[in-house]
């Protein structure tokens, strides 16, 4: 019996937010509205998506001794993700300082912080939590030597989910453990380099002979393609239709829908369908954390 159907490793921010008339150009200041400061980085997203819609989560994550890092904890704790895996100290916590202007375009610094310091070796201090989880799940906003050690850690008959974001080189390890790799269609071409044509819906062969087990391409309000090489051809998963509101942490919300699912036991398809009504289901609320359903506030399929 699993203590937990979902341990994601990963990053945690506090996301500050300005809005701007127009963002500033290089050597100028600009007068902005006031700040807003929110949850976010897209371990800590990723945990209270799931935990919100029910699953058993930890997150295994560093912030800093610091309003930011407490700002956080306070969030995961009302998600109910179980906050064992936290650990505090060794930098200031994340920040992505963002500005948005009135087109809605933005500007991001990210301050990566105590999450460049959540080390290989914090991976193995947290053995036990490995042995727990169903289901690990990752992103790409931790140092790459800490996903190595995740899939190096991972317990037998565990599952591994990588969210390839943002986009960054992936050693041939981690892809030969993902089942699936999941990534939209920017993080697809940093992937693939130089993909052939334009239409991502073409992508999942090529990014199976990467090596993953299984891929999945999130392509927006179409929904998802996904991918196993053994059961056919790719399948288009589409996204039930909404009103979108705000588009920000869809794919984290996606990506830990998605995760939890096949660790229920439910094929790819199946699990990617209930993960898309999560996905639409954010779009339709402004923020990312502030946006993530709960099961009885999902759209039907
Ligand atoms: P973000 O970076 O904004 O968090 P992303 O680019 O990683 O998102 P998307 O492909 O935009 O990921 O969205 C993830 C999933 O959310 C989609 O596969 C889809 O199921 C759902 N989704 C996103 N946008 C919409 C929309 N406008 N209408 C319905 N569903 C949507």
């Amino acid at each position: 019996m699993h203590e937990y159907d979902l341990l994601v490793v990963g990053s945690a921010n506090a996301d500050l937010v300005i809005g701007v008339e127009r963002r500033p150009g290089p050597g100028e200041t600009v007068l902005g509205g006031d700040l807003a400061v929110h949850p976010g980085g897209k371990g800590a997203n990723q945990a209270v998506a799931a935990a919100r819609l029910g699953a058993r989560t930890a997150l295994l994550a560093r912030v800093g001794d610091d309003d930011h890092g407490r700002l956080l904890l306070g969030s995961l704790r009302a998600a109910g993700v179980d906050p064992v895996g936290m650990l505090v100290g060794g930098a200031p916590t994340g920040v992505a300082v963002i500005t948005v202007d009135r087109s809605g375009d933005n500007s991001i610094v990210v301050s990566p912080g105590a999450n460049a310091r959540l080390a290989a070796a914090d991976v193995r201090a947290a053995g036990g939590l490995f042995g727990a989880a169903r289901v690990v799940s990752t992103q790409l906003e931790i140092p790459v030597g800490t996903v190595v050690e995740t899939v190096r850690s991972l317990a037998p008959g565990s599952r591994f989910v990588l969210n390839a974001s943002p986009p960054a080189e992936v050693p041939a390890e981690v892809l030969a453990a993902c089942d699936p790799l999941v990534v939209n269609e920017h993080e697809a071409r940093a992937l693939l380099g130089d993909p052939a044509g334009d239409d991502p819906r073409r992508w999942a062969w090529p990014l199976l002979a990467l090596g993953p087990r299984s891929v999945v391409i999130t392509l927006g309000a179409a929904g998802a393609l996904v991918a196993d090489g053994l059961s056919g051809p790719p399948v288009m998963v589409p996204s039930p239709r909404v009103e979108a509101v705000d588009t920000t942490g869809a794919g984290d919300a996606f990506t830990a829908a998605l995760a939890w699912r096949l660790g229920l036991g439910e094929p790819l398809a199946t699990a990617a369908a209930y993960a898309a009504r999560v996905g639409a289901a954010a779009v339709t609320r402004k923020g990312a954390q502030a946006s993530y359903p709960t099961e009885g506030e999902l759209p039907a399929g």
